[in-house]
């Protein structure tokens, strides 16, 4: 059929996940220009389309926008913080239309470097951040100690932190060097510090934590800082 389906619509905005949405519109919360729509599956053209939920209009994009960015170590993953320190708002102010958001894909500590992904389509978001898609993300750790033999192995079989088994899909050595170590590693799950929590649970506290790699997308030589907008290819390989 043509047109979008309002519950994907809402989701894109970023009003709620598709399910939630779908109770939004059951709950006859939902308005598509001027009358309360309470079917399910209604295709709308979200170009021309005026919705509006609990009485307030949502701003549907025109247009979807996947950004990667580098984060510099010390910034906040956030879009603002409240105690006013760096944020990843502050850089991709410039790249949003007015009234539009952006939603982060998941979030990086302060402390790590690298790769976060940016996008308006906050359904896209919210799939990518939930457990069961497990999107896998490779990161390059500088870690204290030289990694013995058997590391590896240990952690594709899975070690027990304090909120369950976490466990590396791959785990390679790129270096050691003066009592600490390089490694690399990909996970495909996202709870909070889970690399620093894995590494340090083997005996190796990490020092430096940078993400290389989400899923199809790559860091590549893209300086800190700096934002890029994804290719087709890489688009593609998200959804
Ligand atoms: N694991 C961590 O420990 N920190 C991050 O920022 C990301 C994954």
């Amino acid at each position: 059929g043509e047109g979008t389906r309002l519950q994907k619509v809402l989701a894109q905005a970023g009003v709620a996940s598709r399910r939630a949405a779908e109770e939004l519109i059951a709950q006859g919360r939902v308005e598509v220009d001027g009358a309360i729509v309470t079917e399910q599956g209604l295709r709308i053209d979200p170009n021309t389309a005026v919705v509006r939920v609990d009485g307030t209009r949502i701003v549907i994009a025109a247009e979807l926008v996947h950004l990667a960015l580098n984060k510099p170590r010390g910034w906040q993953s956030t879009m603002s913080d409240d105690l006013g320190r760096p944020c990843v708002g502050d850089i991709v102010a410039e790249r949003v239309a007015a009234g539009q958001r952006l939603f982060h894909v998941g979030r990086l500590d302060a402390d790590t470097e690298g790769l976060l992904l940016l996008t308006n389509d906050g359904d896209l978001a919210h799939r990518l951040m939930h457990p069961s898609y497990e999107v896998s993300k490779t990161y390059l750790a500088t870690v204290a100690g030289e990694v013995a033999r058997g590391i590896g192995k240990q952690l594709r079989a899975g070690v027990e932190l304090e909120d369950g088994i976490a466990r590396a899909d791959s785990f390679t050595v790129r270096g050691i060097n003066e009592g600490k170590s390089l490694v690399e590693l990909t996970l495909h799950e996202g709870r909070k510090h889970i690399v620093r929590r894995l590494l340090d649970a083997v005996g190796h506290p990490v020092i430096r934590l940078v993400r290389t790699d989400i899923g199809p997308v790559a860091l590549g030589d893209q300086r800190p800082g700096t934002l890029r907008a994804l290719n087709r290819a890489e688009v593609g390989g998200l959804y």
